[in-house]
């Protein structure tokens, strides 16, 4: 196969995986997220089209709250989404909830990632199986397949799959090596062997692959989505709004929240005001905190740092115009070199009608910078040269007649992922001395097909919380997502 490429293979993988174990710095607490971050596409490209970007950031703070989450990308707003479906059938008031966003709303990674909603179908499974067992793997697939499938049939239900700019079709991934390859093959027969229904994965060799996509490798395809992500997070904040009897919902933007501190005794009454939510605006008394702050956790709850909690890892994307129409490119979405590399091509409405040359969005190229790949930098106001000269060599490399050589991106911009050592969330209460605390958060860079689920569970636990009622795991949700079975 090839012998040079713009990134190093996927040997490096390993390398990561050692150093996200490695003991944590002094410094590796992560900071409050900076106030002044790259342009993205999803943010920054369309006029208007963020509209709760500055929303609650001026005039008075919400002094008092039954719920007060931290962050507003996909899994506050999710919490809040599952908070108001889950409330449905309650005879309760509005169930009072506020969210607190350090900067301009959904402006966190949810923002600024690569707009892929595509469960892994199998990738993986042979090493969650050796690591966790059968049952276990199987929900590692499992929750991915039902957030996926939620997440689309929401926004058809809603018919807002226009609005969204939701593309169902396909991903391709590519094997780039042939190591690449056996893993992924090994990877499937362990599935099938385990009983999942892979009918929809396709193999295809470096023939096929060419005659179809233009690129001189083998790979497999299964079905796959792009969606503008905060269109999406946008619609589920106003779709959670709809019944105040039920949520009663404000935001509060560019208002970080700088400390959680407790306000009084423990109290077993699931509305008293335990926590102290605070902030350079004032305080927030409130009965339960959710720490949907993903990469930044650590800055309000510093035992999480380092590798036993969420490291903090800066990605990095380009916008750049192919050099062939959108008909030729297909809808298709593609992963390559273990999942580091992740593109594809805008549709035409998108891509400023230029249907001939459409944008394509590509992220990836942290392996190229080193040991230290990125990790412990909160900092998204900033690029990495390094990263951006392989983002700009990759494409032309891999599918030579469809990307000119030398073209350079019309944006570019950076965003914060959350790292933890085993690649899966922190979902669950925080611990015995924060009772009332909850958090979701470390994806891994894998968010989208987690997050809105795993915001759901944490909505679960509140809501049995308030009922005094036992909460009970949904067959989808790994076990060892669960706080409690990581301490
Ligand atoms: C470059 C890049 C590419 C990616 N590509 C993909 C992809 O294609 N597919 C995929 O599945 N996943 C991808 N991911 C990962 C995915 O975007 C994340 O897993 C997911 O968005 C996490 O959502 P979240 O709501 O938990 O975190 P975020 O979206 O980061 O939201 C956390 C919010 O909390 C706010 N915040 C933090 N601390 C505080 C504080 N103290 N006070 C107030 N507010 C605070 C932040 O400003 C932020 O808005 C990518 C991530 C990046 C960065």
């Amino acid at each position: 196969m090839a012998h040079w490429f713009p990134f190093p293979f996927n040997e490096l993988a390993g390398a990561q995986k050692a150093l996200l174990e490695l003991e944590a710095q002094d410094d590796a607490r992560a900071d409050l997220p900076v106030p002044n971050p790259t342009k993205s596409f999803w943010l920054d490209s369309t006029p208007g089209v963020n509209p709760l970007a500055k929303e609650g950031s001026e005039g008075a703070l919400t002094t008092d709250a039954d719920v007060c989450i931290v962050g507003s990308g996909i899994t506050g707003v999710s919490t809040a989404y599952h908070l108001s479906r889950l409330l449905q059938g309650s005879t309760n008031g509005p169930l009072r909830v506020v969210i607190l966003e350090a900067r301009d709303f959904c402006s966190g990674a949810t923002g600024r990632n690569g707009g892929h909603l595509t469960s892994r179908a199998f990738v993986e499974f042979s090493d969650f199986e050796k690591l966790y067992g059968r049952e276990e793997a199987i929900k590692s697939i499992a929750i991915e397949d039902y957030t996926v499938r939620r997440l689309v049939e929401l926004i058809k239900a809603d018919d807002v799959a226009n609005d969204v700019d939701l593309i169902s079709s396909e991903h391709v991934h590519l094997a780039f090596t042939n190591e690449e390859l056996a893993y992924g093959k090994a990877d499937f027969a362990a599935a099938k062997a385990a009983g999942l229904n892979l009918d929809h994965v396709q193999w295809m060799d470096a023939e096929e692959m060419q005659a179809k996509y233009g690129a001189a490798y083998p790979g497999v395809k299964w079905p796959g989505n792009n969606v503008w992500p905060l269109k999406l997070v946008t619609h589920l904040f106003q779709s959670s709004q709809k019944d105040e009897s039920k949520l009663s919902m404000n935001l509060h933007t560019h208002t970080p929240v700088t400390a959680v501190s407790a306000r009084s005794p423990e109290s077993s009454d699931p509305f008293a005001r335990r926590w102290s939510v605070r902030t350079a605006r004032g305080t927030i008394s409130c009965g339960y905190v959710v720490h949907a702050t993903n990469a930044y956790a650590s800055y309000l709850l510093p035992h999480l740092h380092g590798p036993r909690g969420i490291i903090p890892a800066r990605g990095q994307i380009i916008a750049v115009r192919a050099d062939v129409s959108a008909e030729e490119l297909t809808k298709t979405s593609y992963g390559g070199n273990q999942g580091f590399e992740y593109w594809f091509p805008m549709p035409a409405k998108l891509s400023e009608g230029k249907t001939d040359q459409p944008l394509v969005i590509m992220g990836g190229g942290r392996e190229a910078t080193g040991p230290r790949y990125e990790t412990y930098t909160t900092d998204d106001s900033t690029l990495n040269p390094v990263v951006g000269k392989g983002l700009r060599e990759f494409l032309p490399h891999v599918f030579p007649t469809k990307y000119a050589k030398g073209r350079e991106p019309e944006m570019e911009w950076s965003g914060i992922m959350g790292f933890t050592a085993i690649g899966d969330p922190f979902v669950g209460p925080i611990g015995e001395r924060f009772e009332g605390q909850y958090i979701s958060a470390g994806y891994s860079g894998h968010g989208m097909p987690r997050a809105f689920s795993c915001a759901e569970v944490v909505a679960q636990m509140i809501v049995a919380s308030l009922l005094g009622s036992e909460w009970a795991p949904p067959e989808w949700l790994p076990k060892r997502y669960l706080t409690w079975e990581k301490r």
